[in-house]
């Protein structure tokens, strides 16, 4: 439970570690970061999206969840969606790339080097994956609540790597700091049986 730093409106969290919210009251950003101070409003989200999941209800494996946010990152070339689903308190993000749907989960720490180039194999918990494409992002825009995501890792790049069944993909800053996130591949159409 918090207030908004700016216009002090109740803000409920749903996940057990919610990082962001942005108030519904004045739109500014809420960090739950206590090391985070600053206050601002994140820029407008562009509507030209072809399935729009924020606040849609979803049922997985006879549990029940909500899409509670939603983050855009920009790329020198396309974008990322990622919409965060929240099930009891967890979260796994629904994203999308240039039509391309799939599925993240957090992943354990890894370290990798930092200079990964594209056709570079890397093993992460003992599954061996080839790096498909690596983009730089330029900045995201944001909404709702947002679990498990760095108000400060606006700039990076994301190493994109597969092998013919899993996906990981790690966001690495300018430090060399990385985040990685495991999951698969899932169709449009998938999408549309889990909502409800
Ligand atoms: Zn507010």
């Amino acid at each position: 439970m918090a207030h908004c730093r700016n216009c002090g409106n109740h803000l409920l969290f749903r996940y057990h570690f919610t990082i962001a919210k942005v108030c519904e009251q004045c739109g500014y950003v809420v960090s739950l970061d206590p090391l985070d101070k600053s206050l601002y409003k994140p820029e407008p989200v562009p509507d030209e999206y072809c399935l729009d999941l924020i606040h849609k209800t979803v049922s997985l494996k006879k549990t029940q969840g909500i899409v509670t946010g939603r983050l855009r990152y920009f790329y020198t070339e396309g974008y990322l969606n990622k919409w965060p689903l929240c099930f009891e308190g967890k979260h796994l993000w629904i994203c999308e790339s240039m039509g391309h749907y799939f599925m993240l989960m957090p992943s354990v720490a890894g370290r990798f080097p930092k200079d990964l180039e594209v056709e570079d194999t890397v093993t992460h918990e003992g599954v061996s994956y080839s790096v498909d494409a690596i983009h730089q992002a330029l900045g995201y825009s944001m909404e709702g609540e947002l679990p498990d995501f760095d108000t400060y890792f606006s700039e990076f790049s994301s190493i994109e790597c597969s092998n013919d069944k899993q996906i990981l993909i790690i966001h690495q800053d300018a430090q060399g700091a990385q985040i990685f996130f495991t999951g698969m591949d899932i169709t449009f159409n998938e999408i549309i049986s889990i909502l409800r």
